[in-house]
């Protein structure tokens, strides 16, 4: 990012950019973590993330094990598809996904010092 400062506001009032970008912090800093027992891979993080941080694949096993008996209704209902962070080091922390999930399922946090 350019680092120019904010100068508009988003249609869900989340300011932009000169570059029109809404995401203007530092990348590297946050990364999304998905709760697996509650998407429902409908794909807004995939739409709005102008980064490219996620993509909508199959559940891994290791994952699909780990839910809940609950999580795992809801993710035979959706295919078996749900979100994932391919991009972490991408991510701007502008939290367009997280407003963008209907089902509340991504939280920012911080990631491990390297
Ligand atoms: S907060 Fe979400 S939408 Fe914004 S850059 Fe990070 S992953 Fe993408």
């Amino acid at each position: 990012m350019n680092g120019a400062p904010f100068t508009q506001k988003s249609p869900r009032g989340l300011m932009q950019n000169d570059a029109g970008s809404p995401c203007n912090g530092q990348a590297g800093r946050l990364a999304p973590v998905i709760d697996r027992n509650r998407c429902e891979a409908k794909g807004g993080c995939v739409q709005v993330c102008p980064f490219g941080v996620f993509e909508i694949r199959l559940l891994e096993p290791s994952d699909r094990t780990a839910l809940s008996l609950r999580g795992r209704i809801k993710a035979w209902a959706h295919g078996n598809r749900q979100a994932y962070v391919v991009r972490p080091d991408e991510c701007h922390a502008c939290r367009l996904c997280v407003e963008a999930c209907p089902e509340a399922a991504i939280r920012l946090m911080p990631r491990p010092a390297a």
